[in-house]
């Protein structure tokens, strides 16, 4: 296993779920609204082991093509097993995404909501979906900027059929945390939607105290990425 043992990553799950509990007593929160993604990215089939002894279900994996090595069997063995994409996805892959995730987080264009609805006609799954949306309107991000996000979701849920749930942000590294995420509640108000996907190993807390409904943390449950081991 990549370096961490199963009892390490046991007990940051663990912490990381004291954690998330306390912000949300701290705000009057029900911890029970707030769902933790495992970002199991770069990390081998048996790091994703190790949390799903310790009861951990749900997943998340930024690409397809990684994903598929590793999911599949894991989902055989745990059928209550919940894998989420939170990695920017090509039209190309739509199907191959559909047929393997169970929400998709990075719906950031109508071409791409065209795919997946094509995609989930095709295989009969309906995968519920984030409308991802660029908060800090950073050039080489993905996600829709702010100005448009409104006409998106409504093209997402009338044209294409999606189950749009929530929206998901990705804060640039620099900026304040807490601007993005109030941003990103206020467009998902406005438009009905209930859930928001934000927070990563570093700001999470701040996340939750800003009213996610899910956080995804990699760093602080599985430790370090391995980028050069490739
Ligand atoms: C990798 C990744 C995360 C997790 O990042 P950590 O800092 O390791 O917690 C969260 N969200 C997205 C979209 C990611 O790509």
């Amino acid at each position: 296993m990549s370096s961490e043992s199963e009892q390490t990553i046991a007990d940051r799950l663990a912490h990381v779920e004291a954690r998330i509990a306390k912000a949300c007593r701290a705000t009057g929160r029900d911890p029970a609204e707030v769902r933790l993604i495992a970002v199991s990215k770069t990390h081998d089939a048996d790091a994703v082991r190790a949390a799903l002894a310790a009861g951990h279900r749900v997943f998340g994996e930024n690409r397809v093509q990684e994903a598929e090595g590793k999911f599949p069997a894991l989902k055989a063995e745990y059928p209550d097993l919940e894998l989420h994409l939170i990695g920017p996805l090509q039209t190309n892959k739509a199907k191959d995404a559909v047929a393997l995730f169970d929400v998709i987080e990075t719906v950031d264009r109508e071409k791409l909501a065209a795919a997946i609805a094509a995609a989930s006609e095709k295989t009969g799954r309906r995968p519920r979906c984030f409308v991802q949306v660029n908060t800090g309107e950073e050039p080489q991000k993905a996600g829709c900027l702010p100005a448009a996000a409104d006409a998106l979701i409504a093209a997402c849920r009338i044209t294409h059929g999606l189950d749009v749930v929530g929206l998901m942000c990705i804060p640039p590294i620099d900026d304040e945390p807490s601007l993005h995420f109030a941003l990103l509640r206020k467009i998902a108000a406005r438009n009905g939607l209930h859930q928001l996907s934000m927070g990563m190993s570093s700001d999470y807390e701040i996340a939750v105290r800003q009213g996610a409904t899910q956080v995804r943390v990699g760093t602080a449950i599985f430790g370090q990425r391995d980028y050069s081991a490739g």
